[in-house]
């Protein structure tokens, strides 16, 4: 294993996976999965190309520690936690509610990879970004770089637009929908400048009522031109979507655990419910509607996360047992 910042600093190879099915057939569409699950062993997924330059910046700055927020089931803290055991920053969790007298796998997994968590409770959480709230950790931990929930700054938009142009380093590529899950908005944003015009972009949306999305990824859009100094950089169209967070935000459905079972059956594909089982969900229903037009080439990207999946485990098979 490399210990080497610049191997967070290379460009991974982007594997992609045709998905074939009867319905891609009947509607003429070739669809592909851009495999990030696939990126790393554990920095896994969206995560990586978040966490790269934020680390890369902090090495820069000369920081040992890297302070980042999450739940208890956090793939971003996990990644964070990972990449810092790796590449030799002391990282610091803080972690959204009490103490549990249990510990996810998720949470045992970044006391392994040597992360200090911090318990808050809800509310302290939400106030999370105020001054004094930061002030108090400075206090309690010594300096450190901070990296934003999620990885969801503009160093992270600009890791996953750098993903998303990869996909145009074969010349004869042509897509003309690129579709993945949105929590943040971050990824998002990074596929839309990475896309340059090049495609439409679907966001699916993981939350309900998440009003907040499209004004979040316009802002970071716009940061994001300004400090490239490039205002004039191409934007093509891009959307979210509400449609498909199956009543909210790590809430799931029968239909969808039936879809996920089906989609890792027939392809080999594992998929973990919170935005990937939601947004392959999502562009299957597109095609099938017709919302999708028949004859489009989209390229789907699974963010990874799975990880995760271990604290959904009891919630599928409920949901199973109701089939
Ligand atoms: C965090 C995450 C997302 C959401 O990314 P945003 O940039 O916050 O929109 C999507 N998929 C997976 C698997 C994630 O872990």
């Amino acid at each position: 294993m490399s210990h080497h910042l610049s191997s967070l600093t290379q460009s991974p190879t982007l594997i992609l996976q045709k998905l074939e099915s009867d319905l891609c057939a009947r509607h003429d569409v070739q669809l592909d999965i851009v495999r990030l699950d696939l990126v790393d062993e554990t920095i896994s997924g969206n995560k990586w190309f978040k966490l790269k330059h934020n680390l890369s910046a902090a090495r820069e700055l000369n920081y040992k520690r890297v302070l980042s927020y999450g739940g208890c089931h956090s793939n971003h803290l996990h990644a964070l936690a990972a990449a810092g055991k790796r590449f030799g920053f002391e990282t610091i969790g803080v972690v959204r509610g009490d103490e549990p007298l249990t510990y996810s796998a998720t949470l045992q997994d970044l006391l392994k990879y040597g992360m200090d968590l911090k318990f808050i409770s809800r509310e302290r959480y939400r106030d999370k970004n105020a001054q004094g709230s930061i002030s108090a950790l400075e206090k309690e931990f010594g300096e450190f770089f901070l990296i934003p929930e999620g990885g969801s700054n503009l160093l992270g938009v600009k890791g996953c637009a750098e993903m998303v142009s990869l996909l145009w380093d074969q010349p004869a590529t042509k897509i003309d929908y690129l579709v993945l899950g949105c929590g943040t908005g971050a990824t998002l944003a990074g596929a839309v400048v990475g896309a340059g015009g090049r495609c439409k972009v679907l966001g699916i949306s993981a939350l309900k009522g998440a009003d907040y999305l499209n004004d979040n990824v316009l802002s970071l859009i716009s940061s994001f031109n300004r400090s490239q100094s490039c205002a004039g950089l191409s934007i093509g169209e891009w959307r979210i979507i509400h449609d498909y967070h199956f009543g909210g935000f790590a809430k799931i459905k029968p239909e969808l655990v039936q879809f996920m079972d089906a989609f890792s059956i027939d392809t080999g594909i594992p998929v973990e419910p919170l935005y990937v089982g939601k947004t392959l969900f999502a562009v299957y229903d597109l095609i099938k509607t017709g919302q999708i037009p028949n004859g489009a080439r989209i390229v789907v990207v699974h963010t990874g996360g799975l990880q995760g999946v271990r604290g959904m485990r009891l919630q599928m098979q409920k949901q199973r047992d109701r089939i």
